[in-house]
């Protein structure tokens, strides 16, 4: 992280910076995993290195935070850092339209690709989101 940051800054970011084993990612898991849905994480292989992988229903999952990936009319209201607030923007823009080239790849690749936000993962939306996600799934299954 480059010194451009303040310490407040640095570690607004460092929370929000996509880790490996964020809390949401581990929900998808724990619940699908329960449910017998057996999968790869972060195959490197694929566009995007997508967070769960199963070949089986030729899907793929990213499990987003709302901040980093620029969920749109998100309604937990992520708000900009105050300070640099353009920088922001262009950064967080950036990374939406990579997510979405990186799923147009993924589709022509022939994977459904299955996005699912940090907020539809908050407790009052999670039983709906990852019944919803299975139902997807089994659909998904040929
Ligand atoms: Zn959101």
């Amino acid at each position: 992280m480059a010194d451009i940051f303040s310490e407040e800054q640095r570690s607004y970011v460092m929370s929000r910076i996509k880790n490996k084993d964020t809390r949401p990612e581990l929900m998808v898991r724990k619940y699908l995993h329960a449910r017998g849905f057996r999968y790869r994480l972060h195959n490197k292989k694929l566009p995007g290195s997508p967070d769960l992988v199963l070949k089986k229903y030729r899907s793929v999952i990213f499990v987003h935070g709302c901040f980093w990936h620029g969920h749109k009319h998100c309604k937990t209201g992520i708000r900009l850092p105050k300070t640099r607030t353009e920088w922001w923007k262009e950064k967080i823009a950036k990374n939406r339209r990579r997510d979405i080239k990186k799923a147009a790849e993924l589709l022509n690749l022939g994977w459904n690709v299955i996005t699912i936000w940090e907020c539809q993962l908050k407790s009052k939306n999670r039983e709906a989101t990852l019944q919803g996600l299975v139902k997807t799934l089994e659909k998904n299954h040929h």
